[in-house]
């Protein structure tokens, strides 16, 4: 079995105007997607984050010929990025696991579990300007709105374990989300609720938030703050767990984090760990720690999606439901044959199909592709931010007001 073509194409779809501490998402979420094919007549797919066309090109000339099934010397042989690696070894593993005849779960070992837990990944947000999207189109733009949205995502997809992505407004606006939020889906009804403010907030106002919502009995607090030393200041007044995919989100962070126990729970993710054989070893590493293992995400589409099912399927050690952007897919913006996988009561059911079980739409990727070519500005967003907030600066000099404004960090 031999790679004997390599396909990689970025694209481009529409994302909603979602709120973190940085500013407002754009309208265009960049994916990379990778295709391969085999002699035998396998396919793979895979996708990482934004366009990692360089790094996987510089690749090309030992990926085109090699045996998908051959992983150990494959990690050794790549060159490049965690990111722009994880979609070509999601690729491999799904054609290596269709000539197998197994999910990829099963191929790399084994499933714990046949289906996956997941989390409602919850964003204040301005309306979106065309109605786009499978969900939550309108604006939250307050603790009620927030709440709203959060009512929206239980009911349609079962989540029971809410995540506020915080950090936008002041510290007081996250706390009476939070306490909103609490009030309305209570502990005792088996809700579980996180806070992320992408560690804009100081280790004091880190301390004085968490003792405003140690009473709502939060399920971890993720990277309030900005470093593994600061968390570790951080837990010496709190029981709370600490949680990160900021300061301990690399093989290379978790020397530090043994050194200095700042950081409890690892959100673990695919793409920034360098792949789905990654993840089950953060699995291993959490374990040995006596670390918590969760799921970070990030505008997935289906492939993505369909990979962090498997690779959480074959974790053992994931214990949180993991955070996942694809609720935030329009319902026809995926590059995936046969509509959007579903969530059930919470859950996504793993496949059981061989490979991953998702096929690329041709002429969704194409139009996607299009699409990218073709697309607006990175910036076009930034009247929404003018709007609520004119005093925010510009991050490369006058000439340029981009969506991502420069805010002083820590904000709070
Ligand atoms: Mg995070």
């Amino acid at each position: 079995m031999k790679i004997s073509k390599l396909i990689v194409t970025p694209v481009a779809t529409h994302d909603q105007p979602l709120l973190n501490s940085t500013g407002v998402h754009e309208s265009y979420r960049v994916r990379t997607i990778v295709q391969i094919e085999t002699t035998g007549g396998y396919t793979g797919a895979g996708e990482t984050s934004s366009d990692h066309t360089v790094d996987i090109e510089a690749n090309r000339s030992w990926i085109e010929g090699y045996d998908p099934r051959q992983m150990t010397k494959a990690r050794l042989l790549w060159k490049g990025t965690p990111e722009a690696w994880a979609a070509v070894e999601t690729a491999m593993l799904d054609a290596a696991a269709k000539q197998a005849g197994m999910p990829v779960c099963d191929y790399i070992g084994g499933r714990a579990r046949d289906r996956v837990e997941w989390a409602a990944y919850l964003f204040y947000k301005f309306a979106d300007e065309n109605g786009q999207g499978e969900i939550a189109t309108g604006a939250a733009l307050d603790p009620e709105g927030f709440v709203r949205q959060a009512e929206e995502f239980v009911e349609k997809y079962g989540f029971k374990a809410l995540k506020i992505k915080g950090g936008y407004f002041d510290p007081d606006t996250d706390i009476e989300t939070f306490r909103l939020l609490r009030k309305r889906f209570p502990k005792q009804d088996g809700y579980e609720i996180r806070i992320d403010p992408n560690a804009v907030w100081s280790i004091e106002t880190s301390i004085r938030v968490v003792k405003e919502i140690e009473q709502y009995e939060p399920q971890y607090l993720e990277d309030p703050t900005d470093s593994i030393a600061d968390h570790a200041e951080l837990k010496k007044h709190t029981d709370i767990p600490t949680a990160s995919n900021m300061c301990v989100s690399a093989f290379a962070h978790v020397k530090p984090n043994a050194q200095l126990e700042g950081i409890d729970v690892i959100l673990g993710d695919h793409h920034h760990w360098g792949g789905i054989l990654a993840y089950k070893e953060t699995g291993v590493l959490c374990r040995v720690m006596g670390w918590g293992l969760s799921g970070h995400s990030n505008n997935s589409l289906g492939v993505s999606q369909a990979a962090m099912l498997h690779a959480c399927a074959a974790t053992p050690e994931l214990i949180y439901p993991a955070d996942s952007h694809y609720p935030w897919t329009d319902e026809d913006g995926d590059i995936i044959k046969g509509g959007k996988l579903q969530f059930k009561d919470g859950f996504m059911a793993v496949p059981d199909a061989p490979g991953l079980g998702v096929e690329i739409d041709e002429d969704a990727l194409a139009e996607r592709h299009e699409a990218l070519l073709s697309g607006g500005p990175a910036s076009n967003r930034k009247e929404m931010i003018l709007d609520m907030d004119p005093s925010a600066s510009p991050r490369y000099g006058e000439w340029d007001m981009p969506n991502f404004p420069l805010y002083s960090k820590p904000r709070w």
